[in-house]
């Protein structure tokens, strides 16, 4: 079996000793106690094994806080949870000590978790303008002298950028490339950031385990234009988004698409891990195709359930479903 790097949890006292899929898992950990049905359907759908916590909710207490790092690289990628429902990323390249964070919505928990690790930081990485994604922008740039990152097209409405970037830039963390996608829909300026080497995309408020984000300021031809360029990602790459948004987008996705039974499989999967308060992302590009209605525009059943008639366009179908979700 490959040996992974390193992962640990950000509540000192808990190492997770290793990570697979995605997924925190602590030492002697067993396979665990969903029924055996279900581990066989999800399991097949990520055609990796995997585990889960066992008994873990009384150990983790704020179980959010299990990070993840990558098997491939020496980037750590590590949960912060901020505010009510959002995710900051800490990155941390073993090699050199850089250390990134993503969409810190506010200081104290990113400044808490780089102190666990006795970190400095380097970067911040703004997937785009909202509050909840760079709250904490300015209070650890002037903390840690970091620099901000963001959308060209957003250079205005970013607290404190410094590094601007562009659809198909290059830019490098360490030794680490970063791929900038354009993905408006959202916000106009919002951007993701795709780690080939890792396997791994940031993807703000773009694509979420089983939803994208609303359409403030896009159209719905765009948000799918968005969704294509992730979805045209290797399959098995590492979904990081910035809500943990996932079991009720789960009851919505259901509800269009009630017969999908790999939907059904991860909807009963996420359901565990939040009920033992453990966190549903990172996702995989090969489960969302499988299960998000937001990349499922040409279902029969979800076009069916909500009379969208077969010759309409996959972008239409989106607005459809988004105005559904918006109402649902
Ligand atoms: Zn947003």
């Amino acid at each position: 079996m490959q040996m992974i790097s390193k992962a640990s949890c950000a509540m000192a006292t808990l190492p997770c000793s290793r990570v697979r899929s995605g997924l925190c898992i602590l030492p002697g950990m067993r396979q665990l106690s969903l029924s055996k049905g279900l581990v066989y359907g999800f399991t097949r759908l990520l055609s990796t094994p995997f585990k889960t916590l066992r008994g873990a909710s009384r150990t983790l207490r704020v179980a959010q806080f299990c990070s993840v790092s990558n098997m491939s690289s020496s980037l750590q990628i590590e949960l912060v949870p901020c505010l009510k429902d959002n995710y900051a990323y800490l990155l941390h390249d073993e090699d050199t000590g850089t250390v990134g964070v993503v969409d810190p919505s506010e200081a104290t928990p990113v400044i808490d978790a780089l102190s666990r690790k006795n970190w400095n930081l380097t970067y911040i990485l703004n997937t785009h303008h909202h509050h909840d994604h760079t709250g904490g922008n300015q209070e650890l740039k002037a903390r840690y002298g970091a620099k901000v990152i963001g959308s060209g097209v957003d250079r205005d409405r970013i607290p404190g950028i410094d590094i601007v970037l562009n659809d198909g830039d290059k830019w490098m963390f360490a030794a680490h490339e970063v791929q900038v996608m354009d993905t408006p829909g959202h916000t106009r300026g919002h951007i993701n950031f795709y780690f080939p080497g890792s396997g791994a995309i940031f993807t703000g408020d773009t694509l979420f385990s089983l939803s994208c984000g609303k359409l403030f300021e896009g159209t719905p031809e765009q948000m799918h234009s968005s969704l294509r360029k992730i979805v045209s990602l290797p399959d098995d790459t590492n979904i990081y988004c910035g809500h943990e948004y996932t079991l009720s987008n789960s009851k919505f996705a259901l509800s269009i698409e009630p017969n999908n039974e790999a939907l059904q499989s991860y909807a009963a999967h996420i359901a565990h891990l939040r009920s033992k308060s453990l966190p549903t992302i990172p996702t995989k590009l090969k489960v969302e195709k499988a299960c998000n209605p937001f990349l499922r525009t040409s279902s029969t059943e979800i076009r069916q359930t909500l009379n969208i008639p077969a010759t309409a366009s996959d972008s239409e179908a989106l607005g459809v479903i988004r105005q559904a979700k918006d109402n649902f």
